[in-house]
């Protein structure tokens, strides 16, 4: 029999409804997997939680007991660790934040507590989710569970590799310029970002904050689809959270995978474009065709501003992140570097001086400058002002087609250490998922192809709140295809 923990969160449902196992089997299953194996291999964790995890899991078994059938009860899950967890630590991936430990849960972590999951652990990150390749985190580098010689793609490289790595059946990051998406395509599995406001940010640790998006990694869409529904839906306390009604998402997946009238744009700016590898832009040109074959009508269209995703990205991010890490100052949050004689400002200059990593201050510098009087209308208006176009861009295609489909990423996984003196290299793996990230839509990297043993991702872009029709379009791939039943060398490793 297969092992419990390569099993799908639907499939746990059921055996933990049918009382085959408890939740505290299960979360030890995890558990007793993750402290044997990913330290020797992926390191995919900064935290791991077992206490935490034993006592949610018994009170799970409690819930079953009394007949209680929530959805994600009992089953295990990883968050990302910028996702605030009341008294664990959570870093961000950053040295500055080492020793914080929250006195609160963020929304989100309260949510899946309240739905009844198990929180096994804090995942690895770039540091404040900057990056694409997780070798920013301050701690260590993640590594791929398909190669341990490469990355799992950032900046939520350690949430997806736990979840390819058979860690956990799901977990969450973040995506702010491409940061589920990636990640899910350079790891082979399912990688969600909601559209902007669908889902609290809340006691998220802030990066870029008009970019910002919680969502779940999984092997399955229709795992995805039930975590979105535990987790999506309007929170009074983020400003940004929209109070739009929120559908079943699993009821808007399909028992049978037909996609007859359903419209799919292909833009012409996401194919054979420099750097693109031949492998990744075959394979993922054979899924589209697959989609065609299920019924899908497919249409050519141009994305004209495209081209200026990345220039816009890298003002508006770095903007906005200088101004949300302010607030590490060497006296809040964290403890404060200071020396006999030190004045406060010295405190702020040897915190954050050591605190922050290079990628950090980049930003930090960068942003700074984009936002100073004299450049402010320069570069941070035109940039926004670019951003309404690239959104309008998007907004015609959508009048004559219900999504737009192409590749996640240019490459696959690349080797660790390839990209890190580069930053303008490591920036071009999010061309194709920074242009959603600034129009606010939605998105989906489905696995869809293999390249020399390491996967690709499709990715499938929504319109705004419409996330059931690209959950269903991915849905439809991964029921007539076998790429998400793929498992990474690291998976079918025995604890
Ligand atoms: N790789 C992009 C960056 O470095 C996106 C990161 C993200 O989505 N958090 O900013």
């Amino acid at each position: 029999m297969a092992p419990l923990t390569s099993k799908t969160v639907r499939e746990l449902r059921e055996l933990l409804d049918r009382r085959e196992i408890s939740a505290l089997e299960l979360a030890a299953a995890h558990l007793d997997r993750i402290e044997s194996l990913d330290e020797k291999t992926v390191r995919s964790l900064i935290t791991v939680t077992r206490e935490l995890a034993e006592a949610q899991a018994r009170l799970a078994d409690q819930r079953l007991a009394s007949g209680d059938r929530a959805p994600l009860l009992g089953v295990p899950m990883i968050l990302k660790d910028v996702l605030t967890t009341r008294g664990i630590r959570t870093t961000a991936g950053s040295k500055i934040l080492e020793n914080f430990i929250p006195i609160e849960d963020g929304t989100i972590t309260r949510r899946l507590a309240d739905a009844g999951t198990v929180l096994l652990g804090k995942a690895n990150m770039d540091e404040f989710a900057m990056g694409s390749s997780t070798e920013n985190s301050a701690f260590f580098p993640t590594r791929n569970p398909w190669d341990l010689e490469r990355v799992p793609g950032g900046s939520s490289g350690g949430s997806a590799a736990s979840v390819s790595a058979e860690f956990a059946p799901f977990s969450l990051g973040t995506d702010t310029g491409g940061s589920i998406r990636q990640p899910g395509a350079l790891c082979g599995v399912v990688g969600f970002k909601p559209t902007y406001g669908r889902v609290s940010r809340y006691g998220l640790i802030a990066f870029a904050s008009s970019l910002d998006q919680i969502g779940p990694f999984s092997r399955t869409v229709e795992d995805t689809a039930m975590v979105l529904n535990a987790i999506a839906g309007y929170d009074p306390c983020d400003s940004t959270s929209l109070q739009a009604a929120v559908p079943d998402y699993t009821a808007a997946l399909q028992r049978e995978p037909n996609l007859k009238g359903v419209r799919l744009a292909l833009p012409r700016e996401y194919f054979s474009v420099e750097g693109m590898e031949a492998g990744v832009e075959a394979s993922v040109k054979d899924a589209i065709s697959h989609l065609e074959s299920l019924g899908a009508e497919l249409g050519e269209v141009s994305l004209p501003h495209t081209q200026y995703g990345l220039a816009t990205y890298y003002l508006i991010a770095p903007a906005e992140a200088s101004a949300n890490l302010a607030r590490y100052d060497g006296i809040k949050y964290s403890t404060s570097l200071r020396e006999p004689g030190d004045t406060l400002w010295d405190v702020y200059e040897r915190s954050r001086g050591k605190g922050f990593g290079r990628e950090v201050k980049r930003r930090i510098i960068l942003g700074t400058y984009a936002l100073s009087s004299g450049y402010y209308d320069a570069y941070y208006v035109k940039a926004q002002k670019v951003r309404t176009l690239i959104k309008q861009d998007f907004d015609a295609v959508f009048e004559k087609y219900d999504a737009v489909v192409g590749p996640t990423s240019p490459t696959v996984a690349f080797p660790l250490g390839a990209k890190t003196q580069d930053p303008l290299a490591m920036y071009l793996n999010d061309l194709f998922t920074i242009p959603t990230s600034l129009a606010g839509l939605p998105g989906i990297s489905v696995p869809a192809g293999m390249v020399d043993g390491l996967p690709v991702g499709l990715q499938v872009i929504g319109k705004a709140l419409d996330e059931a029709t690209i959950l269903r379009i991915g849905h439809a791939f991964e029921q007539t295809t076998t790429w998400h039943t793929l498992r990474s060398p690291v998976a079918i490793q025995e604890p």
